[in-house]
């Protein structure tokens, strides 16, 4: 589903030139849930960047689906409309929007006709258990109701793959695990691909695998405990 070859990314800042990924190379296969680990400044937000096709200025090659990818920005954006879902520390709901709007925006950008909207989006707030909330402003919601509409609207459009930056961290251990084992329940039914970076430890047990970075290399492949 996506393969890294000899990943690498600077960061110019002035004179200064700083490597945030060194050779980084992994094959992530379609349907795997990945939890991306390490410290603070380890490389996960960048990396996340690139597999979210949201970072197009890097040393190496990505394959999406098999496919080396172009960094054509048109193209790009046109994948991550159709393949690629986000999911947020902090929600990103649009506020002026309602539950059933944010989750309506995604196949909007894809050119769903309506008619075919409303179902698919009452059957997935009914899925992550907000179907009584679909007109609720996200001002009028808890944190756990936000990402479960966050959930939906990252999956809504049924995306190859799953962006994830900390998607728990706001959230109290009961929440975090029903988030998390939602996105998997809704994921597998289309064999969706999650990429989460985590520091969350509680996370470890629901992923298939860890993927753990420390100044910008992997560090292993094997499933333990994240370093926090
Ligand atoms: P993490 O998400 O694991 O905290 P990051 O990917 O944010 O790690 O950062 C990796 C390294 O790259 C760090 O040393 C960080 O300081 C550096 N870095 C990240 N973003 C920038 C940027 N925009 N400009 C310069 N350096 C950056
Ligand atoms: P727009 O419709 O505003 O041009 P894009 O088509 O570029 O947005 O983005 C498609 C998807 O990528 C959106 O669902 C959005 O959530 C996500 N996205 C775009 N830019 C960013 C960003 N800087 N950080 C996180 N997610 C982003």
């Amino acid at each position: 589903m996506l393969q890294f070859k000899g990943l690498n990314k600077f960061y110019q800042t002035g004179q200064v030139s700083q490597q945030a990924l060194n050779d980084v190379n992994e094959h992530i296969r379609a349907g795997e849930m990945i939890a991306l680990c390490g410290p603070s400044g380890s490389g996960k937000s960048t990396l996340l960047n690139i597999c979210g096709l949201l970072d197009l200025n890097y040393q190496g090659e990505l394959y999406f689906d098999g496919e080396k990818l172009d960094r054509d920005p048109q193209h790009c954006m046109q994948l991550r409309r159709q393949q690629l879902g986000f999911v947020f520390q902090r929600f990103n709901l649009v506020p002026v929007m309602s539950a059933y709007e944010n989750v309506e925006y995604p196949l909007m950008l894809n050119q769903v006709p309506s008619q075919q909207r409303k179902q698919r989006i009452m059957d997935l707030l009914d899925a992550v258990g907000m179907a009584e909330f679909a007109q609720a402003k996200p001002d009028r919601l808890s944190g756990g109701q936000q990402q479960r509409i966050a959930v939906a609207r990252a999956l809504i459009h049924q995306p190859r793959l799953v962006i994830a930056d900390e998607p728990t961290a706001s959230l109290d251990s009961h929440t975090a695990h029903q988030v998390v084992e939602l996105m998997k329940s809704i994921g597998k039914s289309h064999n969706t691909t999650f990429v989460i970076a985590t520091h969350d430890n509680r996370m470890s047990e629901h992923c298939d695998r860890q993927i753990e970075l420390l100044d910008g290399q992997i560090l292993s492949r094997e499933v333990s405990a994240c370093v926090a």
